[in-house]
């Protein structure tokens, strides 16, 4: 439904989007995620027509933008990230003049009222956009976007700015939308997208550096490779069993004592759960354990594990090898091991999805 191939912009000597290149396929409701200057709210605009790109091709169901704006135009539905509301203009006022300049040809006053009845501002519709508040104001634009009952949703960040309750209200909204239509999200809110979004693209100094099924991540988040365990016995002794059964990639002592027993912190190699083996194992040494708790992995750390590695890979090569002083490898946070590997798997990922579509397009040419 969505199609950017080998996409670039550049602002004079600044390369705002590097090369990017994804499909997003009917239905699908993406998470696009980065830090602030990342190229978000850039590669959203040329998707939109409203930025011209400096090389490369977007498509929207088929109909290329730069081509067909106007066609492309009619598919899409764009909150971007100031909406543009006219503060003198009531919503009702807001809204027709919308339909109007959309070419809308669905009757108007039933489509009307039913984009307000779904993003709850019918009460408000005689009032100047002025005197909204900020989160009703968003709602005019989330409003703005469905005139004309686009297949295809472009949201840039639409909960920054809201209160809690009304960034529940938005994320129902947007997952009410993601049922029939295909969107694609900006946000820096990593609950948002693990709650909304069947997919996430992480973009980085405009390039991607991940870009994965959403349940593929959560089942690893999610899954037992991590655990806090508390056993009786000797430390040392404990510790050094524990290292050496099979699956184990890493455990250390914690400082939390209860009672007479230490807490260990264990981590297994993929697909491995070793809390059985863990537990027949100190009971043969005649000790006791006596808990177990896994522990995820959190969305935030992967998602910083991958931003900061895109970063060191860059530094690394720019400094290249004049710079031998700096090279000692930092020493790893020993807790971040798994999303270091998780990390470090979505960016391999996402190089190789590069370098397929570089290949691709030396083939067309
Ligand atoms: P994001 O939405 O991810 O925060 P943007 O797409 O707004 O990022 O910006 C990406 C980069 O392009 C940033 O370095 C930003 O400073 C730069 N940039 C954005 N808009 C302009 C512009 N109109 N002129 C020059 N540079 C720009
Ligand atoms: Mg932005």
């Amino acid at each position: 439904m969505i199609k950017i191939e080998r996409l670039t912009k550049n602002y004079g000597s600044n390369c705002a989007v590097d090369d990017i290149s994804f499909e997003i396929q009917k239905g699908e409701t993406v998470g696009f995620l980065g830090p602030n200057g990342a190229g978000k709210s850039t590669t959203m605009n040329i998707l939109t027509g409203y930025l011209s790109a400096s090389a490369g091709r977007v498509a929207i169901d088929g109909i290329d933008v730069l081509a067909d704006p106007i066609g492309a135009k009619k598919l899409i539905g764009y909150l971007p990230e100031q909406p543009p509301v006219y503060l003198d203009m009531t919503v009702d006022e807001y809204l027709k003049f919308n339909y109007e300049l959309k070419g809308c040809t669905l009757e108007r006053e039933p489509h009307l009222a039913e984009i307000c009845e779904v993003v709850k501002i019918s009460h408000v519709r005689k009032r100047l956009i002025r005197n909204l508040s900020k989160g009703y104001r968003q709602r005019v634009g989330v409003a703005q976007a469905l005139i004309g009952n686009p297949p295809v949703i472009i949201f840039d960040e639409p909960t920054v700015g809201l209160d809690p309750k009304q960034i529940i209200e938005i994320r129902s909204l947007i997952r009410s939308l993601g049922k029939d239509h295909t969107v694609l999200l900006s946000t820096h809110i990593l609950q948002e997208v693990q709650a909304v979004c069947d997919r996430i693209i992480i973009i980085n100094k405009g390039k991607i550096v991940a870009d994965e099924k959403t349940e593929n991540i959560t089942r690893v988040v999610e899954g037992n490779r991590r655990f806090n365990v508390k056993i009786c016995g000797p430390q040392r002794e404990v510790l050094d069993t524990i290292k050496s059964l099979p699956g184990v990639s890493y455990a250390e002592l914690l400082a939390q004592k209860d009672g007479d027993a230490c807490t260990y912190m264990v981590e297994s190699e993929f697909g491995v759960d070793v809390r059985k083996k863990l537990f027949y194992t100190v009971a043969e040494h005649d000790w006791a354990m006596i808990g177990l708790e896994s522990l995820g992995m959190s969305l935030e750390d992967i998602f910083i594990t991958v931003v900061n590695k895109t970063e060191e890979d860059k530094s690394d090569a720019e400094s290249g090898k004049r710079n031998k002083s700096s090279a000692p490898k930092r020493t790893r946070r020993t807790r971040n091991t798994l999303e270091n590997d998780l990390a470090d798997t979505l960016v391999k990922d996402a190089e190789q999805k590069r370098a397929e579509a570089a290949e691709v397009s030396d083939e067309d040419m």
